[in-house]
């Protein structure tokens, strides 16, 4: 199976009606961008740059994050490569960050862009590390929990003000800077008309989206049985997200662990999803499984299963899937 899978390296993750799907990779160390070849993926769609933070005894100072990003871009050559700013906070609290203390919800808590655009001298020297990192070529950032589309503005204007500061110092600069919002706070989703004329692109956390979704916390494996990602709620919720966001010209990708799912990859890919970052053991099972779609008549199974979904749509995916040889 895996000799199958690593075959499959240097075919395009297309179906069998010519739908090409971009399957790109999450990552969030150095070593990680040698997935890129071993799999033959369009990218890294998520780069965890909160991970230099976790792994470091000290704040990693910007001189080591604009390396660090400088590395990875190298490495990844032609291949785009989506930064996300820093993910801390919470339950992922820094010893060297002073904070306020614990937390009762950590997940909603004081984290992420919540964090970094009131600390906001942590985010100004990420945003100088990647934007000299990113220096003659394009950069793609992106911000995490953003919840309302202010935040969203306020945090590239802020990365906006960088570019102008070493654009005053004669830094060369990246040749185009492209902003992208996660959506990962359901919230976002009611404001979505305001957000997209705003953004480059959008990236669907599913991990923290579902939880917040279900009120089930993600870590609890008590709750693992309470909601499946394959529910009507969540590909109700999904396609209202994604169909918007194709009409308006952004570029949609889900970043979550779901979609390294094949099954639910598929479902994905039934409601209009063409972007998918996933786990890199993830690649070889989930482009096998778009080379046997038949992307048209998924569309239609989907469309009539989603007006009134079943109690066990898994099941009817995985039939469907089945009967098809998918
Ligand atoms: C997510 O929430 O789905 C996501 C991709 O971000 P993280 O798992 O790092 O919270
Ligand atoms: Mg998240």
């Amino acid at each position: 199976r895996k000799a199958a899978y690593a075959a499959l390296r240097d075919l395009a993750p297309e179906t069998r009606d010519g739908h090409r799907v971009t399957v790109m990779v999450n990552a969030g160390l150095r070593d990680d961008v040698a997935v890129l070849d071993l799999t033959g993926a369009d990218g890294i769609g998520l780069f965890r740059t909160e991970f230099q933070f976790l792994v470091s005894a000290t704040l990693p100072q910007r001189e080591r994050q604009q390396r660090l990003y400088r590395e990875v871009l190298d490495a990844s050559g032609s291949r785009p490569v989506i930064f996300r700013t820093v993910d801390i906070g919470g339950d992922k609290a820094l010893p060297y960050l002073t904070h306020t203390g614990e937390e009762e919800n950590p997940a909603m808590g004081w984290r992420a862009l919540r964090l970094a655009l009131e600390r906001d001298g942590l985010m100004k020297a990420q945003a100088r590390a990647l934007l000299e990192a990113g220096a003659g070529r394009t950069l793609n950032v992106m911000f995490p929990m953003v919840s309302e589309p202010w935040e969203f503005d306020e945090a590239k204007a802020l990365f906006e003000a960088q570019r102008a500061f070493l654009h005053q110092r004669n830094k060369r600069l990246p040749l185009e800077v492209r902003y992208g919002a996660m959506l990962e706070v359901p919230a976002l989703a009611y404001q979505l008309d305001v957000l997209l004329p705003n953004i480059d692109f959008l990236s669907i956390g599913t991990n923290d989206l579902t939880q917040f979704l279900f009120a089930a916390d993600r870590a609890n494996p008590k709750l693992a049985d309470r909601y499946d990602w394959l529910s009507g709620s969540i590909l109700r919720f999904l396609r209202r997200v994604i169909v918007p966001a194709r009409e308006a010209g952004v570029p949609v990708a889900v970043c979550g662990e779901m979609g390294g799912r094949p099954l639910e990859a598929m479902a994905l890919i039934g409601i209009g999803l063409d972007r998918l970052s996933i786990t890199p053991a993830a690649v070889g099972p989930v482009k096998a499984m778009i080379r046997t779609l038949d992307r048209a008549a998924l569309t239609a199974f989907m469309d009539e299963l989603l007006v009134r979904p079943p109690r066990d749509m898994r099941g009817a995916l995985a039939a469907w899937a089945t009967e098809r040889g998918v």
